[in-house]
Order: structure tokens, then C-alpha cells, then sequence
């Protein structure tokens, strides 16, 4: 999952990179709103955390230019608390959620979570589910349909999560690389499929299909002979 986080202040900014990179999220980061909205002009994101007060152009302009193109990216806004103006202006300019400020990270944590489900026709809940299998996001662990558990690597489970979000859809290499690997940390990809292959094993193979020179598809249902 990719996140675009536009947020000014530098604290409050680097303490949630942090945290929503030990969540798995990829995130890129922006501090003022013109770089916000290039960047949500540029790349596909699972979602975006907008803060509202930015410089150089304010949170909702930036939001309502995104609109106006036609970009349905899902975004969370950060309101001043108990401002019900604030809020309001930010879902009239298409905001799908907001939180006042000071927030507690656990809480935008979940908001996110479930944002981007919805987003995708999922429900919400502590298990993303698909067909049989159970991704228990707080564990990391895959639940197969017959109760087994399998605790997955971080790129396995960023790769899973991805993949669960985007059933029966084409996934580039390239687009799920962008989507599990921040820029610092990309690799080969004969080490993507090292751990696709790995992730099969633990998920059953047929749910993840090779589709020659397109990519990878996850199907939730395996198969019958
Ligand atoms: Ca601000």
C-alpha cells in the first residue's frame, strides 16, 4: 500500500512516516501543498493523510483540484479539532474521512484501514478475508481455510495485503513493486518473485497466477481438479 502524507509540520510528519512504515505502508511525503498535489497527480496511491493547513496551497484547494481532474484517491483529512467548519469544507471538497487534530495514532491507524477497504468494496474488521483465507493484519499471519496459521516476512505480508486489496486484477511487477518497496529499498525483480514464491507456498499456489508477461493475479478461490 502506497500512502501520500502531506503534512507540514516536520514532528508531527516524521512521527507518522515512522509509524505507518512499521504498519508496512509505503509512504512518500510532502510538506507543502503544491508538492502534495504534483505528487497525487503523479503516482497511484492506496490512499492520502492531507493535512488541511499547509503553505504554498492549502490542503482543501489542493483536494478540490484533485476532484475537479477526476482523481478518486481515497483522502483522510487532518482538521483543527472542533472545527465542524473545517470538516464540513473538507467533505463538501470530496475528503472521504477526517480527523481532528491532535489525533491519537491508533485511531488514524484504523481510519486508514478501513478508508482504503472501502475503497476496494471490503469490508472492515481486524481480518481482511478473501474466499477461504484470513489475512490477520495486528499478527501478520495468513488463516487458511482449514485453521492453519502462517506468520508472514514483511514483504510478504505488505505483498498479501496488496494483493487481497486487488482480487482477480492484473498486478504488474512494476505496480506491485511501487506498492510494497519504498524507492530506498526496491530490488530486483528475481527478488520480487523469490517472494512471491515463497508467499504461495504458505497461501496455497493457485491463488496467486503468473499471467506471462503481465504479471500476477490472486484469485481467492482455489481451483477444483
Ligand atoms: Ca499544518
Amino acid at each position: 500500500m502506497k500512502i501520500l502524507l502531506a503534512e507540514d509540520d516536520p514532528y508531527l510528519s516524521s512521527r507518522l512516516r515512522d509509524e505507518l512504515a512499521r504498519q508496512g505502508y509505503v509512504v512518500d511525503v510532502a510538506s507543502d501543498g503544491e508538492e502534495a498535489e504534483t505528487l497525487g497527480n503523479t503516482w497511484d496511491y492506496d490512499a492520502v493523510i492531507l493535512d488541511l493547513g499547509l503553505p504554498r496551497r492549502s490542503g482543501l484547494e489542493v483536494l478540490r483540484n484533485w476532484r475537479a481532474r477526476g482523481n478518486r484517491m481515497p483522502v483522510l483529512v487532518l482538521t483543527v479539532r472542533n472545527s465542524w467548519q473545517e470538516r464540513v469544507d473538507g467533505l463538501r471538497a470530496g475528503a472521504d474521512d477526517y480527523l481532528g487534530k491532535p489525533f491519537h495514532m491508533e485511531e488514524l491507524l484504523e481510519r486508514l484501514r478501513a478508508l482504503i477497504r472501502r475503497a476496494h468494496g471490503l469490508q472492515s474488521g481486524n481480518k481482511l478475508r478473501a474466499g477461504g483465507l484470513q489475512l490477520d493484519e495486528s499478527r501478520r499471519e495468513i488463516v487458511l481455510a482449514d485453521g492453519t496459521r502462517h506468520p508472514l516476512s514483511a514483504v510478504e505480508f505488505r505483498l498479501l495485503r496488496y494483493f487481497m486489496h486487488n482480487i482477480g486484477q492484473v498486478l504488474s511487477k512494476r505496480q506491485l513493486a511501487e506498492h510494497i518497496y519504498d524507492e530506498e529499498e526496491e530490488p530486483d525483480s528475481n527478488a520480487l518473485e523469490a517472494h512471491i514464491y515463497r508467499l504461495r507456498r504458505k497461501v496455497g499456489k493457485d491463488h496467486i497466477k503468473t499471467l506471462r508477461g503481465q504479471g500476477y493475479m490472486f484469485v481467492p478461490e482455489e481451483k477444483g481438479p
